[in-house]
């Protein structure tokens, strides 16, 4: 067997990314795309393609503010936005919220409120990220989410039986209507994480990939875990829950739009009639305002 070239890898990858947006109509050459970097590997392969791409791309990370790690994170991400000639725009925890993801979930566990960081920290960059591309006037919003964490999140929504969750998932996630909500898109949909990784080593960028210290409570990880191993005796087993998940989408022909609302506080778009960030900050209302960990 020839073995393939790092050329010819890059190739095949920046063609899969191409096919990836033009199968899914995430977007048009026309639109102002801001993409969602956070220092690691995916965030950075996804910016760098779609730039090299010719796309009009600009970088958009939320500071969670987690010591050391966000620090080099935004280090890294200068680094590279510099070097590509790309815009970034930072918004931080600190100066949104008042206060770390640290300090966040230690009052919540204060008030009795055990969440695990990923889930706080994801609903607040979530709303942040919303709220800014939103502010910014960008027309989609673009992650780097690539085919492994989306068979993740597939199969961790079948054991919860959260279908509608399920139904969202995609390359362009989310049934729900509101002006106020930006379009999320993924390019890296159909990449596997190994591949972004091997990517990113080759493209030698300055990227972070280790795990996130606070990620260690992660539901998510048991997940992570599990698919690869049965994808080491199974390979092709992210991918065929992939096309399991379209056909199932396909298949759905009468699918309803859902209806969104806007949150009662902060007027963000919110099924509720209270979005979840404000929830987290009516429980921390009455809490001290002084960490005496951060
Ligand atoms: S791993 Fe979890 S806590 Fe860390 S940045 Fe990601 S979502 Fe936030």
């Amino acid at each position: 067997m020839v073995k393939e070239s790092s050329n010819q890898f890059k190739k095949y990858i920046e063609k899969k990314v191409r096919e990836t947006i033009r199968k899914y109509s995430l977007f048009t050459k026309k639109d102002k795309i801001a993409v969602a970097v956070s220092g690691g590997k995916d965030s950075t392969v996804c910016l760098y393609l779609l730039k090299k791409l010719g796309y009009d791309v600009e970088g958009i990370t939320i500071d969670a503010v987690i010591g050391n790690y966000t620090k080099k994170n935004l280090e890294n991400l200068k680094k590279v936005c510099k070097d590509l000639d790309i815009k970034l725009h930072v918004i931080s925890f600190r100066e949104e919220f008042g206060m770390s993801l640290c300090y966040i979930k230690s009052l919540l566990k204060g008030k009795g409120y055990d969440y695990s960081s990923c889930m706080i920290c994801g609903v607040l960059k979530r709303y942040l990220l919303n709220k800014y591309s939103r502010k910014l006037k960008f027309d989609c919003l673009a992650t780097g989410h690539n085919l492994d964490d989306e068979a993740q999140a597939f199969l961790m929504n079948v054991l919860r039986n959260d279908f509608k969750l399920a139904q969202r998932q995609g390359a362009m996630p989310g049934v729900a209507i509101s002006k106020k909500f930006t379009k999320r898109v993924k390019p890296l949909y159909l990449i596997k994480e190994e591949e972004v990784e091997r990517f990113s080593k080759l493209m030698k960028f300055p990227v972070n990939y280790g795990i996130c210290p606070c990620s260690i409570d992660a539901y998510r990880r048991q997940y992570i875990n599990f698919l690869n191993a049965f994808e080491k005796k199974h390979p092709s087993v992210k991918y065929n829950i992939i096309k399991f998940h379209e056909t199932m989408k396909n298949n759905l022909k009468k699918q309803k739009n859902l209806k969104v609302s806007n949150c009662k506080v902060c007027k963000e778009p919110s099924s509720k009639e209270l979005c979840k960030t404000c929830t987290i900050f009516k429980i921390l209302a009455t809490a001290k305002k002084e960490c005496k960990t951060c």
